[in-house]
């Protein structure tokens, strides 16, 4: 086939934005085979690999893209899953535009090749023939280790063990696997179908899964060392959820972005009375932050039925770390962007119900710590916006709840564990951490290149 100098990518079939803003059907439709053929042919296979440098768990992109040009769509997915264990999962959420797109030579005029889009569309193709999963695996070493917490950080950290051969065990504290990848990424960005099956290969590579085992709680780090676990690695993730310590934060319409995806996500309340947990009707909803979060709740109260919608950001939108694509389907779907504005009191009538939000309008000002701009205040701006809900998405936090039980974990002041960054090691010798709970809240990728790093050091430290 002949190369593809084509400056934009192939679209990929999207459902129409009125049609999805009222369901919870995925939204991005992915590539069929000739799609992706004839995006792959854009790619030119360079020889010193720029695209791979950006990939945080080191996806040979060139060799993968070239078995899909070739047709080869099983080879192409073995190849991604030689170095990453949820294709399906990372070619639909990862932030590819800051990451290995962000260095693909094409990018330089017009736009990069749609690695991401490839990606899913390999790994959709390995689960359309049902034949998921690495092929190779080590025989059995006899060795326990425990993985805390299920979300990509563990989830990686366990395939990367037992494909080296050890028994491994996750303990996760919630009733179903998957963390933020199942509580929070809701359905219509990553079915959890999707989730499960990714998580399956891992039970078939012989991974036990411990549901409702909640760390710090129910067993300790000691006792699951004294359980003959040899090395332990905890991806508990960044569950804490932060608040603005304003008037009326405390009304009743008040959520945090935390609870209110965890109902919809997990307890399905968007099939409700189909399933247990209700949630309230919305007119119109205010939702504070400018990340992926914070679209997520947004695009979900869309969907739930309120007439309104507001995403309310400090800043303006190029300093928002939301993924493109998130800002421009929640725009595609209706949401409104109160851009440089920010919630100084939450209003409620006198049963406690939320009526309306007071908001300042910011400007920019200096960089701050961070490198962006400072929102500051334009004195005598203030104004209401007449919402009845807010969600609160501004981040979180590490649970303290691992620390509390386990007195010789270091952690920062914040909450995050304090860990060897070459080696992912804690402050306790063969206890390793990684992702969320190092770092806070970050993303897929990050947390998946830390569970393999850890991964690596453990069979190092278990191989002495
Ligand atoms: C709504 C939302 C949308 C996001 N969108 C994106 C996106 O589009 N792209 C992207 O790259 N990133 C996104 N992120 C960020 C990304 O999901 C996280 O950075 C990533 O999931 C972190 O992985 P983790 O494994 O460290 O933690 P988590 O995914 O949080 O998993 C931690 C797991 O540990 C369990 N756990 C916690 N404490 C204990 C305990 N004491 N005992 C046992 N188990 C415990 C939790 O129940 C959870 O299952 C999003 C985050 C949220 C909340
Ligand atoms: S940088 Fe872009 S064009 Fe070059 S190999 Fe990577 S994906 Fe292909």
């Amino acid at each position: 086939m002949e190369r593809n100098m084509s400056l934009e990518k192939v679209t990929m079939p999207e459902l129409d934005p009125k049609v999805r803003a009222t369901n919870f059907e995925e939204v991005a439709l992915g590539y069929t085979p000739a799609m992706a053929q004839e995006e792959s042919n854009r790619c030119l296979e360079c020889k010193n690999k720029p695209c791979v440098s950006g990939c945080p768990v080191q996806v040979n992109i060139p060799e993968f893209i070239h078995e899909i040009k070739e047709g080869n769509f099983m080879a192409a997915y073995q190849k991604i899953v030689e170095t990453n264990g949820l294709p399906a999962v990372c070619g639909r959420v990862c932030p590819q535009e800051s990451q290995c797109e962000k260095y693909c030579v094409r990018g330089k005029k017009g736009q990069p090749v749609g690695i991401g889009r490839l990606e899913r569309f390999a790994a959709d193709f390995a689960m359309s023939q049902g034949a998921l999963g690495a092929k190779d695996i080590a025989p059995k070493k006899g060795k326990k280790v425990a993985v805390i917490g299920s979300g990509p950080a563990g989830l990686t950290c366990a395939s990367d063990l037992a494909k080296k051969g050890y028994d491994v065990t996750v303990f996760e504290a919630f009733h179903t696997a998957g963390g933020v990848l199942k509580y929070g990424i809701p359905q219509f960005r990553l079915p959890k179908e999707i989730v499960d099956l990714e998580i399956n290969v891992l039970k078939e590579m012989g991974v036990e899964i411990k549901l409702d085992m909640v760390i710090g709680k129910i067993l300790t780090i000691d006792e699951l060392k004294e359980m003959g676990y040899e090395a332990i690695f905890i991806g508990s993730g960044a569950g804490l959820p932060s608040f603005m310590n304003i008037p009326g934060e405390n009304l009743n319409d008040v959520y945090s972005a935390n609870e209110f995806l965890t109902r919809i996500n997990l307890m399905h309340a968007y099939e409700y009375p189909s399933y247990d947990t209700p949630i309230k009707p919305y007119s119109n909803v205010a939702v504070i932050g400018g990340g992926n979060v914070a679209m997520d709740a947004a695009r979900c109260a869309k969907r739930l039925g309120a007439g309104k919608v507001y995403i309310v950001y400090r800043r303006s939108e190029a300093e928002m770390p939301a993924r493109l694509e998130e800002v421009h389907h929640a725009k595609e779907e209706g949401i409104e962007f109160r851009l440089l504005e920010a919630p100084v009191e939450i209003l409620g009538d006198e049963r406690g119900n939320v009526t309306g939000m007071k908001d300042v309008r910011m400007e920019l000002g200096e960089p701050d710590a961070s490198g962006r701009r400072r929102p500051v205040v334009i004195e005598g701006s203030e104004y209401v916006l007449p919402v009845d809900a807010v969600i609160v998405a501004i981040g979180q936090s590490p649970n303290p709840m691992i620390k509390n039980s386990t007195p010789a974990l270091e952690t920062q002041p914040w909450g995050g564990i304090i860990t060897n960054e070459e080696t992912g090691e804690t402050s306790i010798p063969g206890v390793y951490a990684g992702g969320d709970a190092v770092t806070g809240a970050a993303t897929v990728i990050l947390a998946m290149g830390a569970g393999k790093t850890a991964a690596k050091s453990i069979d190092a430290y278990l191989s002495r």
